[in-house]
């Protein structure tokens, strides 16, 4: 499970920034995304993506969409082709700089275009006895973080998340990532203390409809308040923890205890293309890396902790966890086949590993050992309920 990657980025993966957010946006990913205008490019890259994903064994993911509706309209039928779990929405953005000036619409168009969005897609391979919340295909809001919409935009997309949050639509964007430019220019642009204020209806001037919840899936918190964390887990807002990413654009690390224990559901995510890794094993691996060396919040993750990170952790950040993300009977069977012979160095491993006596404690380091070992090349197939997935 994928809790966080961008489609329109997933051209640009190592792209070159100069080594900080709001510059590797401005320099790098905002003219990347801007080439998604072109209709023939966007379907090349929506095919890819699924390819992608089915040989990374991604089930389910929490995607970001592009700006373009003909973008994200050749996304969708290429995940419905494929079968592959896809939640997603157009990426909002009503203000930026001229770098981004493609990606922009007037705040009314950014709600109209959203609200076209979710008629068309939401819960689209469903039938209509069956709830939209249950379907392969949904739909976001997606503004693509704070400083790239207005507080009216955010008000409004508010008011529209009222109407349709009961049909399970979900919300999704970026929270405290970096502490120096994105930070600060929530601070001044919005005249808010907290980040997160800015998505909770919290902002000078009045209150708003909140955009947290059960559906709500949050980008990175590097850098929260402990009264941040604590609003997410009121609301059950999840956070999608992408390592490689924050090692990438040198934002920090995610206090994983910190957050953990402050009751807040953490998943993964590779963050295509800040992240340039789609397997979420190797994600995993990362994050183990990450948090032992920590100076903040040091802890070394067992194998328990990065396999539900990596599956139920997900399918719970998406409040499906009652539908798939183990393989408890009664759900959905999604799962990945994996053959560690394909890999050398793993099987070797796996074989000559040292071993406890005590049974539990030898399947914990196979378990490890396993995480830690496993690459894209291992997966022989890749199945949602029970369907091999075959991207075209
Ligand atoms: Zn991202």
């Amino acid at each position: 499970m994928d809790a966080h990657l961008h489609f329109p980025q997933s051209h640009a993966i190592d792209a070159y920034g100069g080594g900080s957010l709001m510059a590797w946006l401005d320099s790098a990913i905002f003219p990347a995304e801007s080439r998604l205008e072109r209709r023939e490019l966007a379907e090349v890259m929506a095919l890819s993506f699924v390819s992608r994903r089915a040989a990374a064994g991604t089930t389910a993911a929490m995607v970001v969409g592009s700006a373009f509706p003909a973008a994200q309209d050749a996304l969708v039928e290429a995940h419905l082709k494929a079968g592959l779990r896809l939640v997603t929405g157009r990426g909002i953005q009503t203000v930026g700089p001229v770098s981004a000036a493609a990606l922009l619409t007037s705040e009314d168009d950014a709600i109209a275009l959203s609200r076209a969005e979710i008629e068309r897609w939401h819960g689209a391979d469903t039938d209509p006895t069956v709830p939209a919340s249950r379907a392969l295909v949904q739909i976001a809001l997606v503004p693509r973080f704070s400083p790239s919409v207005t507080p009216a935009t955010l008000r409004a997309l508010g008011e529209l998340y009222d109407e349709v949050r009961a049909d399970g639509v979900y919300f999704h964007t970026h929270l405290n990532e970096d502490a120096s430019g994105e930070i600060a220019a929530v601070r001044e642009g919005f005249g808010v203390e907290r980040y997160l204020d800015t998505y909770d209806g919290r902002m000078p001037g009045g209150a708003s409809p909140s955009l947290l919840g059960r559906r709500s899936v949050m980008a990175h918190g590097v850098h929260c308040r402990d009264d941040e964390l604590a609003r997410l887990a009121e609301t059950g807002t999840s956070i999608a923890h992408c390592p490689l990413s924050q090692r990438f654009l040198g934002t920090g690390t995610m206090p994983w205890r910190r957050t953990l224990e402050a009751g807040v559901t953490i998943a993964l995510g590779t963050d295509i293309g800040a992240g340039d890794k789609w397997h979420i094993p190797t994600v995993a691996a990362g994050a183990y890396r990450s948090h032992v060396s920590d100076e903040r919040d040091p802890v070394a993750l067992g194998p328990a902790d990065l396999l539900f990170a990596a599956t139920l952790g997900g399918a719970r950040a998406l409040d499906q966890e009652e539908v798939f993300g183990n393989l408890d009977v009664g759900k959905e069977a999604d799962f990945v086949l994996v053959d560690p012979r394909r890999e050398q160095s793993l099987d070797l491993a796996l074989e000559g590993g040292e071993r406890s006596p005590d049974a539990h404690v030898a399947e914990r380091q196979e378990l490890f050992t396993l995480l830690m070992g496993m690459t894209e090349h291992t997966i022989r197939g890749t199945y949602v309920r029970g369907r091999r997935v075959t991207p075209a």
